[in-house]
């Protein structure tokens, strides 16, 4: 599938917010955003206001590039959210919050979501004693994901849960001490997901 490849931190210049994309660089004054806010580009630092349905498309952009969505798949978990039962934007996080890439995040095992992403991939990460590597895998109630038994794995993912410890770690999961087990105790609601995200404006842009 066809990924953004482009340097990272432009994407956070572009969105004028911290997005968290490349792990212990983002914590430090190395971070591109906290050297340089203007947006990237000739015409960067000459920053217009935004119309209606600019604030709706760089909010679209923000939370898709946060958790490392494109965009079909993205309008694909849209159109889910919007034929489920409730409120369209807080089911739409809902979803974004349960791929498997962004709980092997969430628990510490990563520094990013895009190195949580490349640890799915490398069929590092086990749910209910199965491989998985689906980063978009959505978990489930009573889902057990654990790292696999390689020492090579489990040191680096020592070194995340280390450098990742300060993170506040969201309720519906619980994170083992010592091994590298998580259980998914419930489905997040819109209180878990601290970043600050206005999604009514992506529901506004997607029902036009
Ligand atoms: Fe964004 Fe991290 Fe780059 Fe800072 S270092 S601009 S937070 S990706």
């Amino acid at each position: 599938m066809a990924r953004y490849i482009g340097a990272a931190c432009r994407l956070c210049r572009r969105e004028g917010t911290k997005l968290f994309l490349k792990g212990t660089r983002c914590t430090t004054e190395k971070c591109a955003l906290a050297k340089r806010e203007t947006a990237p580009g000739q015409h960067g630092a000459r920053r217009t206001k935004l119309s209606n349905y600019g604030m709706q498309l760089r909010e679209k952009q923000k939370v898709k590039r946060m958790y490392g969505v494109l965009e079909s798949q993205f309008r694909g978990y849209f159109s889910v959210a919007a034929k489920k039962k409730g409120i369209t934007g807080e089911i739409l996080l809902q979803i974004l919050e349960r791929r498997l890439d962004n709980v092997v995040f969430r628990a510490g095992f990563a520094q990013s979501r895009k190195n949580a992403r490349q640890i799915v991939r490398h069929n590092h990460i086990l749910v209910n004693s199965k491989k998985v590597n689906i980063p978009s895998y959505l978990v489930k109630t009573g889902d057990e994901i654990s790292v696999c038994n390689k020492d090579k794995i489990k040191k680096v993912v020592t070194d995340n849960r280390e450098f990742t410890k300060t993170f506040e770690k969201p309720s519906w999961i619980k994170v083992e001490e010592g091994v590298h087990n998580l259980k998914v105790v419930r489905l997040p609601t819109r209180e878990d997901v601290s970043i600050p995200i206005n999604e009514q404006l992506i529901v506004e842009l997607y029902s036009k």
